[in-house]
């Protein structure tokens, strides 16, 4: 018999005298506590990977066949949880309504798509002289998923599907702000039959349960996503024991529109680039950078697309952009909007309880002012005006991030040419989306470490073994 997988009653329970910690659970968008979630310590983390660690010999085993069957059935154990998943979401992260739906519904995509990878995870035949040269794709072992709290249901779902799907088992840890969509993600995965120890969720502190995905040894390889500062940190654990890890970090992407684009399209599209998730999005396009003959008419554009952007609460249906999720957060981009960069334009946030911030754009600020170079995580952008496809390149790229980024031109050879000359992993042209599960996914420079999602995907998550059989 495998160990538990967490079961979220047993881990709400009241504390007992000096056992596990505990954090309370707050809506963003009242402010109010409506929960309490006792948190996983090391001795209980370093249990859950022994026991993850017993499983993974069992998963492995299983047939192509059946670990597909059974990743389909926890595709559709989430499709039929999605509105409780999303009203879990509203509650505990203040995502808006639509966005939390559309988060579980991608989960379930996510599971479906890797669900035919078992039947598909393919080697090679390598021709040799004197016999056979095959290569194997071999599961890695317990693999920890390290979440932050911005999109905890999508970027949990990119690490365990694909790696399940390689026949790894997961042990997984929430950010500590919003473990419950986590927690109930591996509920649904017990009651579709992903067997006890395959995927288990531990909420817990980065410095406790985080740490130990790093240093306990069972744990064999680490996916992190969070801000730059923690990934290189963990990098650096994990070099201890020279354990791979993929990390998604942090990013000042650039929205670029040049004087040829459609203008109405590009102003009235921008906001949503930034202020999605209330700004509090790695791949927000956060520095505008508009060619200077068009500068006066895009601001004039963007002005009541700011303007426009519903700011209210979550649960309704309506609402494009909820509160920010914690009052600390929101405090840390007030600060920013306290350095004194000019108010270009204001949109609308509601007043009174919750961590409510109003989508603000700065500009012209200069490309090195702080707000121009640090990742504000909030409802902010900044326009900068740039003069010729050079100084757009150059704007773009003196920046240690390089996770996404938009492009807006009608000229296809300028299209192709700064597609080749910005540095970033993830870049749309005419089109703010960066993220499908079916295409790659990461950042360059001090975004990111190695890439999720798309069809290669399981390389991440696999050693690859050359076995070479002679025919003598
Ligand atoms: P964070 O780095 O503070 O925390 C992220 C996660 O790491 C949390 O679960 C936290 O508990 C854990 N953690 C903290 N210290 C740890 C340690 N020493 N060892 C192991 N784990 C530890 O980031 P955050 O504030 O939760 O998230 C915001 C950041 O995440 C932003 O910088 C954002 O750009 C980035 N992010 C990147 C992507 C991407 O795909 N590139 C996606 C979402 C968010």
């Amino acid at each position: 018999m495998l160990g538990p997988l967490v079961d979220s009653e047993s881990i709400r329970r009241p504390m007992t005298a000096a056992t596990l910690d505990q954090v309370e659970l707050i809506n963003p968008a009242t402010g109010d506590v409506f929960d309490r979630m006792t948190l996983f310590d090391a001795d209980a983390t370093d249990g859950a990977i022994a026991r993850a660690h017993d499983a993974f010999e069992t998963w492995r085993q299983i047939s192509p066949g059946d670990r597909a069957r059974l990743l389909h059935s926890f595709a559709a154990a989430v499709d039929a949880d999605v509105d409780n998943l999303a009203a879990l979401e509203v509650r505990n992260a203040g995502h808006t309504l639509s966005n939390a739906r559309w988060e579980a519904g991608h989960v379930r995509d996510v599971l479906s798509y890797y669900a035919a990878a078992p039947e598909r995870l393919c080697g090679k035949q390598i021709p040799v002289a004197g016999g056979v040269d095959i290569t194997f794709r071999e599961p890695i072992g317990v693999v920890g998923i390290v979440v932050p709290w911005n999109y905890p249901m999508p970027i949990a779902a990119w690490g365990f599907a694909p790696a399940l799907a390689a026949g790894n088992t997961v042990v997984l840890k929430p950010a500590e702000v919003t473990p419950l969509t986590a927690v109930r993600l591996a509920e649904l995965a017990l009651q579709a039959g992903i067997p006890e120890g395959v995927f288990t969720v531990l909420p817990g502190r980065g410095v406790e349960v985080g740490q130990r995905f790093v240093h306990n040894p069972l744990v064999k390889k680490v996916v992190f996503t969070g801000s730059t500062a923690v990934g290189k940190r963990v990098l650096a654990g994990c070099a201890d024991q020279v354990k791979p890890a993929t990390l998604e970090l942090g990013g000042k992407s650039a929205n670029i529109v040049f004087a040829d684009a459609d203008l109405e399209k590009a102003a009235r599209t921008a906001p949503y680039a930034v202020f999605d998730n209330a700004g509090q999005d790695c791949c927000a396009r956060s520095r505008i950078l508009v060619q200077r003959c068009a500068f006066d008419k895009f601001v004039e554009l963007l002005e009541p697309a700011v303007k426009g952007v519903r700011v209210e609460n979550p649960e309704l249906p309506t609402a494009e952009m909820g509160p920010l999720i914690t009052a600390a957060q929101r405090q840390r981009v007030l600060d920013y909007l306290h350095l004194g960069d000019p108010v270009a334009i204001e949109g609308n946030a509601p007043h009174g309880d919750g961590f409510w911030l109003a989508p603000t754009v700065l500009g012209p600020v200069k490309p090195t002012s702080r707000v121009a170079v640090e990742e504000i995580f909030g409802p902010v952008a900044v326009l900068i005006p740039f003069d010729d496809e050079a100084e757009a390149v150059r704007i773009s790229n003196d920046s240690v991030y390089g996770l996404s980024g938009s492009i807006w031109t009608r000229d296809i050879g300028r299209a192709l040419r700064m597609s080749k000359a910005v540095q970033s992993g993830a870049l749309s042209v005419n089109s703010n989306s960066s993220v499908r599960y079916w295409t790659p996914f990461g950042g360059f420079k001090e975004s990111g470490l190695g890439r999720e999602l798309g069809p290669d995907a399981l390389d991440a998550f696999t050693e690859e073994k050359n076995v070479f059989l002679s025919d003598d």
